[in-house]
């Protein structure tokens, strides 16, 4: 006998900050919403220590423990947080369809989809361990570089993100080298003459990061000239890696828009989408900002305009 689904006024996807504020927003305005964690629960902070720059925390917190707190929050207005991960979508009808785990029919009479996206690695043989332990590898500039200052550091990286990143370092640390494997920039004109105007960031032309050195913090990132076979070991105290990230949105490509970076399109100043009803906030749907202060804004704006345009459909 097959049971009727469950029917949701705000179903949200995703534990990351924008998950967490579109919960404590859409529970506080009494849309009941049930959260699905996803593979990842806390999402990407839980992979960092210490979170300096997230307001309202003066002593600063650990990302899992900062996580804890949004988690917290949410339970406190009676959010229904499952684990579990949404494995499926259907937003062809007026009620969205979405399956948990292959196996569970949850219908939904509105959607935010917070999924963030992560940031791509070298996969170096050091990288891993040193960045598990906070001890000087990392994927966010504006996040870790405080820590560095006065410091020398590498970066890799050649797209707009290394290139923003390398001259926001260069304004806190003693010297930037920046690490490119090929002999051009892909980064916009305007970012590249930055760089390149930049005193204290040395650009490494066809040089590629082989490993990073140092037991409990980084002393050393071994690169290698590949036209020249050329290896030597350059001596900084961070490694910053600027590759790209890749936005978790691959579910919603039928349903819609992506740009071609994969991060979900949404309507100007609106966290809305083309489909009536679903809502997306956080990483998933920027490439430019991309702190967790940010995400919690607009996993608020999400809320909001969820609970609108509930109200407006007579549904809330
Ligand atoms: P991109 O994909 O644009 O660039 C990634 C860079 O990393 C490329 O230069 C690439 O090298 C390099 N790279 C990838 N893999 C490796 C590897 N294994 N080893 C060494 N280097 C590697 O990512 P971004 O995050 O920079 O940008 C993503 C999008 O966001 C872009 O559209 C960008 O324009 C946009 N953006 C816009 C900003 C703004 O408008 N202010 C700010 C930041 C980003 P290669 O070039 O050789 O492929």
């Amino acid at each position: 006998m097959s049971q009727t689904p469950e029917l949701l006024k705000c179903l949200i996807i995703g534990s990351g900050p924008a998950a967490y504020s579109a919960a404590i927003y859409a529970a506080r305005a009494d849309l009941k919403p049930v959260v699905i964690e996803g593979p990842k629960p806390g999402g990407q902070l839980t992979d960092t220590t210490d979170v300096d720059n997230y307001p309202g925390y003066p002593e600063g917190r650990t990302g899992p423990e900062m996580m804890e707190d949004f988690k917290k929050q949410a339970l406190r207005f009676e959010t229904d947080v499952r684990s579990g991960w949404v494995t499926k979508v259907d937003f062809t009808g007026p009620v969205h369809k979405l399956w948990v785990d292959d196996q569970t029919e949850l219908h939904a009479q509105s959607v935010i989809i917070a999924t963030g996206a992560s940031a791509k690695w070298l996969g170096l043989p050091n990288e891993k361990r040193l960045r598990d332990l906070g001890g000087g590898v990392s994927a966010c500039a504006v996040c870790d570089g405080f820590f560095y200052r006065g410091q020398t550091v590498a970066l890799v990286g050649a797209g707009d993100t290394a290139a923003e990143e390398a001259t926001y370092l260069a304004k806190l640390c003693k010297k930037v080298y920046m690490l490119v494997r090929r002999d051009e920039f892909r980064a916009s004109r305007a970012m590249v003459h930055r760089v390149m105007n930049t005193p204290n960031i040395e650009v490494l032309w066809n040089t590629e990061a082989r490993d990073v050195l140092g037991g409990q913090a980084v002393e050393g990132v071994v690169v290698e000239n590949n036209k020249t076979g050329e290896k030597r070991t350059l001596d900084v105290t961070g490694l910053f890696i600027a590759i790209g990230h890749q936005p978790a949105t691959e579910l919603f490509k039928d349903w819609l828009d992506r740009d071609a970076n994969g991060y979900l399109k949404h309507d100007p100043d609106r966290t809305s989408t083309k489909v009536p009803g679903v809502f997306v906030a956080g990483d998933c749907a920027d490439h430019v900002y991309r702190q967790a202060v940010t995400s919690a804004g607009t996993g608020c704006m999400a809320a909001l305009d969820a609970e609108r345009w509930l109200a407006a459909q007579g549904l809330h």
